[in-house]
């Protein structure tokens, strides 16, 4: 994987990625998945394959989806930081006015 993944955007933990392909029943399957290993949230996707190429556009956007989730969180929490910034600036100047 060249790609470094983001940590768990819920509690920051490292997340670990795991993969397997095998054969049931004469039938090919496999899974990926992406999970912290602090709260175990996870990304994940499986089912039957038949060929190496499908697991692995699979396994890519199961790494996508766990990137774009942890960049999606980050921004919520900056929009709320930069939002509870400009309220406690105003509450400051409320408070100045007092003084
Ligand atoms: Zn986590």
């Amino acid at each position: 994987m060249s790609e470094k993944l983001k940590p768990c955007p819920f509690c920051g933990g490292d997340a670990e990625f795991k993969e397997d392909i095998y054969v049931q029943d004469g039938d090919k399957g496999s899974y990926a998945k992406v999970s912290c290993s602090r709260c175990l949230a996870c990304i994940s996707d499986g089912g039957q394959w038949f060929d190496q190429e499908s697991h692995d556009l699979m396994k890519n956007s199961v790494i996508e989806d766990w990137q774009r989730r942890a960049d999606k969180e980050l921004e919520k929490v900056t929009m709320f930081l930069n939002r509870l910034h400009k309220a406690v600036d105003k509450a400051v100047m409320i408070v100045e006015e007092w003084l």
